[in-house]
């Protein structure tokens, strides 16, 4: 079997890519490991993914905007970063800019099934599932990929689109820059007694992160991030133990609080990979670069790396060119780099900032929110970012 562009995985990023390039007529395929119903039928996840500006014009560009429901899009007015229980915070409002809202938050599942939706209206993209690929060799002029069930596939580019683990990644000798923040992440929803008011909160205590998402009035996401050993100990409390927690954290500024629906627990290690490319095969979304999200950027970069390289294929076919060529390759690797580095770099050092317990570090953490929030820049380079200038 030949293709143009063998996509590996089926996640939200190697199908946002799928969708973008079958336009160009280029003969695609995706390969994914587990069956169709996990990736056409995807179940919650307990993610709800804040989108920026940027992300959802990247969706709209792409045609996956218009197959999702706008009321399950929220809007997020505001943002607030509190440092323990200090009263202050550094404060994002949406009325300082040209827009009704900093970004918005859309439930994980509802975005994978949009994309797999607009996947459905395209006739040049073939789905293998149940299918794993074992590994990849490539030379001038083609790549060759292994499949467990004994057939392999041709193509001229291979993207690498299978996670953060991606064993892929591995077997082409792609060394990473891995961080395990021995924590792990568990998300879930509560309905509360107060409006939240749209505004999204986020408190860096001392052994813990907090996070609220506004979903609707009386309605929010809450992401806790807690050390492995504390993570079990909260995973074990009863519903009303929970409850009463947040709301003691909260200060009561929701009011009471009562969870609904079940927990979903992430561990948190972030991967930055060496190489964005390797021969004919390309690295996008987390197996290009594995995003803590406390700062909410994974897919957002994923966006705009899949953007980048829909762009240098979209040049290379207007020039005639091999799409999987060296160059073409080099300036995605390089475009993308400068977006994500400063960013992952960032997103780490803020984390690394916010669970460290020494003194000094404690003082520096007060010192930098109270310097954010009256030194315009720090804030409207936060603002740039959520509003996609420089885009
Ligand atoms: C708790 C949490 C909250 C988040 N919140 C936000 C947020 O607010 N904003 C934001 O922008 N991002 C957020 N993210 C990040 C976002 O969810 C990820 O960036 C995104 O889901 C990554 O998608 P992906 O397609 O790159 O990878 P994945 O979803 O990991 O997909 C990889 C696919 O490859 C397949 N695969 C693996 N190996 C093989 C193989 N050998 N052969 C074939 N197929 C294979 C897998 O089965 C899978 O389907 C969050 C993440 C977490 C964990």
């Amino acid at each position: 079997m030949k293709f143009d562009v063998v996509i590996i995985g089926a996640g939200p990023s190697a199908l946002a890519l799928a969708c973008t390039l079958a336009k160009t007529k280029l003969k695609i395929c995706v390969i994914e490991k587990n069956s169709r119903n996990k990736f056409s039928k995807p179940k919650n996840d307990g993610r709800d993914i804040a989108l920026t500006h940027r992300s959802i014009n990247i969706l709209k560009k792409f045609g996956i905007l218009k197959f999702i429901n706008s009321k399950a899009i929220s809007p997020v007015k505001e943002a607030r970063i509190l440092n323990g229980n200090s009263p202050r915070y550094l404060h994002i409002d949406h009325t300082k800019t040209i827009k009704d809202s900093l970004g918005y938050l859309i439930p994980n599942q509802i975005i994978r099934k949009a994309i797999y939706k607009k996947i459905k209206t395209l006739k040049n993209i073939k789905i293998f599932s149940k299918t794993d690929v074992l590994n990849i060799n490539s030379n001038n002029f083609s790549s060759k990929i292994y499949l467990k069930n004994k057939k392999n596939i041709e193509s001229k580019l291979t993207v690498v689109a299978d996670g953060r683990l991606s064993k892929i990644r591995e077997k082409l000798g792609i060394y990473t820059n891995k961080t395990n923040f021995e924590a792990s992440m568990t998300v879930f929803r509560m309905k509360h007694q107060l409006s939240n008011n749209n505004i999204a909160s986020e408190y860096f205590h001392y052994n813990q992160t907090l996070a609220i998402l506004p979903i609707q009035k009386n309605l929010s996401s809450i992401v806790i991030t807690l050390q492995n050993n504390k993570s079990k100990i909260f995973l074990n409390l009863t519903k009303r133990k929970i409850n009463q927690k947040i709301e003691n954290d909260l200060k009561g500024k929701l009011g009471k609080m009562n969870l609904i629906g079940k927990k979903y627990t992430y561990p948190m290690l972030t991967v930055y990979s060496n190489e964005f490319f390797r021969d004919r095969c390309v690295l996008i979304g987390d197996a290009a670069v594995g995003m803590h999200p406390v700062t909410a950027h994974g897919f957002n970069l994923s966006l705009r790396g899949i953007n980048i390289l829909q762009d240098e294929i979209e040049n290379a076919l207007i020039n005639k060119i091999d799409i999987g060529n060296v160059n073409t390759l080099k300036k995605y690797e390089k475009k993308f780099r400068q977006v994500s580095l400063p960013i992952y770099l960032a997103t780490n050092g803020i984390v690394r900032l916010y669970s460290d317990q020494k003194p000094i570090v404690k003082l520096a953490r007060k010192s930098l929110l109270r310097l954010a929030n009256t030194f315009w820049p720090v804030k409207n380079a936060v603002i740039d970012e959520l509003l996609l200038k420089n885009s």
